[in-house]
């Protein structure tokens, strides 16, 4: 195939569509969003915050690479999914197969069992954030590029360690000022009282096999829970059949696993957490155990989920780690980004006007050793161009004439009252508060 591209290339190289193919404006790739200077600032809030929240509560950032051998993301992901069957960037070098992560998870628990943190003293608590790949319709709130925000917790198999990641999500919506949002959590039982559960809805969806999609015909035998979440139409007509609602609504879990749910739901009421129980939440990922949960937006339209996470006590060991419960979540930041107010890039502290440029450096690197954002006419334009560009970028212009120059001072002039005062250079920080 390569061989075929390279063709490909020389034809064009040394056709006469040379000067237009070297000409031709490339695009950015579908699916794929630059993130520009003017909205950057959105970003830095979603990031900045996360890092001030999270550390709160004692969790430290881990940074893995974006792409791993694609076997951890078939057995970390699980091969039954969406993400591992259709939607995995996948490539070849030197006779490895390599995949663009789809998700944080399952290379943070290879970055857990690798650097033996499991010898750490429990739990370890972990935050990421960076950019995810999946090959999925791209639309709104839906890209092939976007970016997770998220956390792991190892260690911890008690119901307290489910509450608290439940808590850091919502603490993190809430700093970030976002405070309308549902919360849906349920419990899938352990593989034990799972499979029971799984054997009662093949049962249950037998006679009715063939008028399911194609998706769900294929999950049938290997998830029949993922059923659950089927958005076709015609297959949730066939789940709300009253005999076949019936059986997917029954209390399927084991006592222990009822017990554990329930903790989780005490935890909740007292640290004020609002939260609807939803039967029919299984979500996407192979391998979540008891706990999962989801945070949800009406402003969002049909991409409404914000947050999905839950427990996952048996992907260490099936990652080849000791057996470690954990549990944990992550966040997508385009759609928290469209959840968020728009903030304006700061304007500068003050811009220097000046025709000696050489003075106008010295005046301006002073001010930056004392924190101050400042720039200056770097082309040294004339002085009324360089006033009209002051006045777009700032509320000051500092003024730095030959008299000024001569007597070492500087002019302030605030550009929105138009009023300007001279004063020595020692005092001009005084003047751009
Ligand atoms: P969805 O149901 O929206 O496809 P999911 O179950 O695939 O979500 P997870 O894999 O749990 O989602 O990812 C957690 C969060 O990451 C989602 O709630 C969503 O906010 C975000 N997310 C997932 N896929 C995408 C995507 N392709 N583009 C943008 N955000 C995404
Ligand atoms: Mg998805």
């Amino acid at each position: 195939m390569q061989c075929g591209f390279i063709q490909n290339l020389f034809d064009i190289l040394s056709s006469n569509s040379y000067n237009d193919f070297m000409t031709k404006i490339i695009n950015v790739i579908k699916g794929t969003k630059d993130i520009l200077p003017q909205d950057i600032e959105n970003w830095h809030r979603l990031e900045e915050t996360a890092l001030k929240v999270f550390t709160k509560y004692g969790y430290k950032e881990i940074r893995t690479p974006i792409f791993e051998a694609t076997e951890l993301f078939a057995r970390g992901v699980g091969d039954t999914t969406d993400i591992v069957n259709k939607e995995m960037y996948t490539f070849e070098k030197s006779d490895r197969s390599l995949t663009l992560r789809p998700e944080n998870t399952a290379g943070v628990v290879r970055s857990f069992i690798e650097n033996g943190m499991s010898r750490l003293s429990a739990p370890v608590k972990l935050w990421y954030k960076g950019p995810m790949f999946r090959y999925e319709r791209p639309q709104a709130g839906r890209q092939r590029q976007f970016h997770q925000v998220g956390i792991e917790m190892f260690g911890i198999k008690q119901p307290a360690a489910d509450a608290e990641a439940i808590l850091l999500a919502v603490n993190y919506l809430k700093a970030l000022g976002l405070n309308d949002l549902e919360v849906e959590i349920n419990s899938l039982g352990c593989p034990k009282c799972r499979e029971a559960y799984k054997q009662k809805i093949k049962e249950v969806l037998k006679p009715e096999f063939d008028n399911l999609c194609e998706d769900c015909r294929n999950r049938y035998e290997k998830n029949p829970l993922r059923l659950l979440d089927c958005k076709v139409e015609s297959c949730q007509e066939i789940f709300n059949k009253p005999e076949i609602k019936k059986v997917i609504l029954s209390d399927f879990i084991c006592e222990e696993c009822a017990q554990h749910f329930k903790e989780l739901k005490t935890y909740l009421d007292r640290l004020n957490i609002k939260y609807v129980e939803n039967k029919l939440l299984v979500r996407g990922l192979d391998y979540y155990n008891r706990t999962v949960f989801e945070i949800k937006s009406n402003n969002l339209g049909s991409q409404n989920a914000v947050c999905g996470g839950g427990r996952y006590d048996s992907l260490v060991r099936n990652l080849g780690g000791e057996d470690t419960p954990a549990v944990g979540w992550a966040m997508g930041m385009e759609r928290l980004n469209s959840l968020l107010p728009k903030i304006e890039p700061k304007p500068l502290d003050g811009f220097i006007v000046s025709n000696s440029p050489a003075d106008a450096f010295e005046l301006a690197e002073e001010l930056r050793s004392e924190g101050k954002c400042v720039e200056f006419d770097l082309a040294n334009k004339k002085f009324t161009k360089q006033l009209e560009k002051a006045s777009k970028v700032s509320k000051y212009a500092i003024i730095l004439g030959e008299d000024e120059i001569k007597n070492n001072t500087v002019s302030v002039k605030n550009l929105e009252t138009s009023t300007q005062v001279t004063v020595s250079r020692t005092e001009i920080l005084n003047e751009l508060k």
